[in-house]
């Protein structure tokens, strides 16, 4: 298909996460409702054998279609098919592998019922969901498929006792409470003693579950002259084994070989995540540990306005170095930066905006603290820690902003009055009693009765915070009127009205 105009729907909005490199895939594959499944079509309790077989055979096809399942390991309704560590089968997407794998199951399921069940019709179409799960080392492996038989041994130990119990006239509710609590040996003891029943004569199918792997055997080719030639060839084996012990992995070394080191597989492992497309990004920074740092520094309390002025200063360099910084809005020690929808700054790579931008902020901010702080010396170094949110709608951008406005008014309200107290001679304490559970107005009324303060005639830079954009300014070159965009520093309310006379911000 040629590209259109619309193709980059696909391209920049697909997501297919790719599961990591150097590490055995396991996709768990589960019946959905299996329990309704094997009533309606009267399995044999605790264990259906046909049922078995056909999960098995199912399993079997999978591997021969899949060449990259180098085993597989089902119990009950369930099976578990693991790739080699370094398959590239479909690139390692997740939905790809996952679907397909589910997929062909069922429908190898729903073919084969028939061969199975011949006196049984399907009543319903069985289905099943799937899971992918990573592991990055011999031991994790090895260790999920014998959690996963253990997991067998234990159900299968106690459905057996279970349904004897069901079948010996016992209610279902009855056969639960007497197994309640009991242990391994109480269980085998129970079978042993009330059905002369041994555990471990049952089918091995049953105790330990299928495993599925090719192994390779020899086979003699027969020729018109001579010796037979003797060729070794892989089959497809199930079986019922233990895979808990080293004794099968001993004698199997073929099924979980890890790879060898590739280098230039290394760059693979760097799973980046990609800020999705057509979103506004906002990166976040703020100040760590800062109320530690205003006191070593003493800024003014509430507010020190030169403080702010260097958060300021820092903010519209920023905007000088990132051209795709389109708005900014700080208050106390936080800064929000704003990049428009469309920037590919780092082709949209979380980790290199985050860090990047946090870096240069805090470079800005030691390196103009002189000017601002002449007599202070920066110690100890400032550090600013930062988010990444994106915001699908221009609407929830703005909502953004005006959150953090309202953060600003509380936060500074409650600051102005709580200083208020603590200089005119309360504890801080007594401050923080003093303003409990108080709303806006009540500290309004607070500083005009106690202190004769207007909290509105209070700078605008506290009550506001403060907003960085761009603004078209008419200059003079030797005489020749030019235009230019200049970073402008201003203390509004940033609601509708002020997008509707700052159109050119946002591109709206
Ligand atoms: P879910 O959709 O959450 O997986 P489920 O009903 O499939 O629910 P499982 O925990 O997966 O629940 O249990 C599988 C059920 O299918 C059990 O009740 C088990 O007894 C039954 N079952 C599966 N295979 C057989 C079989 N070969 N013989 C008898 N019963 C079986
Ligand atoms: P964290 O590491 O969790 O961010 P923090 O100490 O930085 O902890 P914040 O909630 O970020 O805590 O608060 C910053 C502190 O710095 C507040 O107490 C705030 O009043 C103070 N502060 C920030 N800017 C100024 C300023 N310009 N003047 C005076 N104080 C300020
Ligand atoms: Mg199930
Ligand atoms: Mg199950």
């Amino acid at each position: 298909m040629a590209n259109s105009e619309y193709e980059y729907v696909k391209r920049e909005f697909e997501f297919d996460r790719r599961l990591p490199p150097s590490n055995w895939i396991v996709v768990r594959i589960d019946g959905c409702h299996f329990h309704r499944f094997s009533k309606i079509h009267a399995f044999e309790k605790p264990n259906d054998e046909n049922a078995l077989r056909l999960m098995d055979t199912c399993a079997t096809a999978m591997l021969k279609k899949f060449p990259d399942i180098v085993f597989a390991y089902g119990v009950s309704d369930e099976y578990s098919f693991v790739f080699r560590e370094e398959t590239e089968f479909y690139h390692r997407r997740e939905s790809k592998i996952l679907s397909l794998c589910v997929s062909y199951f069922t429908s190898v399921y729903v073919m084969k019922w028939k061969e199975i069940f011949p006196n049984k019709e399907l009543k319903e179409p069985p289905y099943f969901d799937a899971r992918a799960v990573c592991y990055p080392n011999l031991k994790t492996i090895r260790d999920y498929l014998a959690w996963r038989q253990v997991d067998c041994h234990i159900n299968n130990q106690y459905n057996t006792c279970f349904w004897m119990l069901v079948k010996s006239g016992k209610s279902e509710q009855e056969a639960q409470l007497s197994l309640k609590g009991t242990s391994s040996k109480d269980k085998n003891e129970l079978l042993a003693q009330q059905f002369q029943m041994n555990y471990d004569d049952e089918l091995a199918m049953f105790r330990k579950g299928s495993s599925v792997y090719r192994e390779k055997v020899e086979t003699a080719m027969k020729v018109d002259y001579g010796d037979p030639i003797k060729r070794t060839r892989p089959i497809l084996r199930v079986a019922h084994v233990d895979i808990i012990g080293s004794e099968f992995w001993q004698n199997h070394q073929h099924i979980l070989r890890e790879g060898k080191c590739r280098y230039e597989f290394m760059k693979q492992f760097d799973i980046n995540h990609m800020l999705p497309p057509c979103n506004w990004v906002v990166v976040r920074i703020n100040a760590c540990q800062f109320n530690q740092f205003t006191t070593i520094h003493s800024f003014d309390k509430p507010n020190d306005a030169v403080a702010l002025s260097l958060m300021n200063e820092s903010a519209s360099l920023m905007m000088e170095q990132y051209p795709d910084i389109v708005f900014g809005y700080g208050f106390g020690s936080e800064y929000s930066f704003v990049f428009h929808e469309k920037t590919e700054l780092y082709r949209r790579q979380e980790s290199l905006i985050l860090s990047s931008c946090s870096s240069y902020f805090t470079s800005l901010y030691m390196k103009k603290w002189k000017k601002f702080f002449p007599h202070k010396e920066l110690m100890p170094p400032p550090r600013f820690e930062a988010e990444a949110l994106v915001c699908p709608k221009l609407k929830i951008l703005c909502e953004y902003l005006s959150w953090r406005q309202a953060e600003c008014h509380t936060g500074n309200q409650y600051n102005t009055c709580f200083w208020m107290l603590v200089k005119s001679g309360r504890s801080e304490k007594e401050a923080h009693e003093t303003l409990k559970g108080t709303l806006s107005k009540d500290k309004n009324e607070l500083l005009f009765q106690q202190f004769q303060m207007n909290y509105n005639n209070e700078p605008a830079i506290f009550r506001k915070g403060s907003c960085v954009f761009r603004q078209k300014v008419h200059g003079s070159d030797n005489g020749v009127t030019i235009e230019r965009w200049d970073v402008k520093v201003d203390h509004v309310d940033i609601g509708a009205g002020f997008w509707r006379k700052h159109p050119w911000i946002l591109g709206c």
